[in-house]
């Protein structure tokens, strides 16, 4: 409890509920209105979470995202994206720019306020069982300990969350993996009740598309899920 919450929201109203619901959860919001001044603001508060807004004055919340990653002092800090419309949330996630969720806007603080919860206790909490450090189909190597995949040879960057669907489908042994399974093992037990099993789909489209033909290898599951061909 007592986290520090970055807030980086050009439009002072919202910026002032959620800044008086986080206080009221226990949380240190420090806010910031222009995009230019967030990552220089983070690096310096080491905030536990930063909830960033998408349009922004100064940077956008896309290069606002970039830099953080970029930088050792700032990229393993969680960021939720707050964005206009849930198209524009598919782009962010779609980017690979390793935001860890969205919000839409108009969210209610209640939801706000869950995913805030679930993405901290996921940062806290203890990891998933272990499964097989090297899993090998086709061109695909994945080594989980050293959190590295390659195709064909060649090292392919995922983003956490595609990596670790990627681990999950390729340790299932054929079996079907339901969207709420994958939202478990990728986002964590506590979350997988708070984000949308839509979320699951957006990033195995991704994942795919970085997998090239040994993407054909993931295959959906009508109403269900998805499988691993190995
Ligand atoms: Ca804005």
């Amino acid at each position: 409890m007592n986290e520090k919450i970055l807030l980086v929201e050009d439009e002072r109203d919202i910026a002032q509920m959620v800044a008086y619901n986080l206080k009221k959860e226990g949380y240190r919001p420090v806010l910031v209105h222009d995009g230019s001044f967030a990552p220089l603001t983070a690096a310096k508060e080491k905030p536990a979470l930063i909830l960033l807004d998408l349009m922004l004055p100064g940077l956008d919340g896309t290069e606002v995202c970039r830099r953080l990653k970029a930088d050792a002092r700032t990229a393993r800090i969680p960021i939720i994206m707050l964005t206009a419309k849930s198209s524009e949330s598919d782009k962010v996630l779609g980017l690979g720019l390793g935001a860890d969720d969205y919000v839409t806007k108009p969210f209610s603080v209640k939801e706000l306020l869950a995913r805030v919860q679930a993405v901290l206790r996921r940062a806290a909490g203890p990891e998933a069982p272990a499964a097989p450090e090297k899993l090998k189909a086709g061109t695909i190597e994945l080594d989980a300990a050293r959190v590295e995949v390659k195709l064909k040879g060649s090292p392919l960057e995922l983003t956490s969350k595609e990596f670790e669907l990627l681990k999950a489908l390729m340790a299932s042994d054929g079996r079907v993996l339901t969207r709420e399974a994958l939202l478990e093992r990728a986002w964590g037990v506590d979350a997988a009740s708070e984000i949308e099993t839509r979320t699951v789909d957006v990033h195995v489209g991704t994942l795919r598309k970085k997998l090239g033909r040994e993407g054909a290898r993931i295959i959906t599951v009508k109403s269900y899920g998805y499988r691993f061909e190995a």
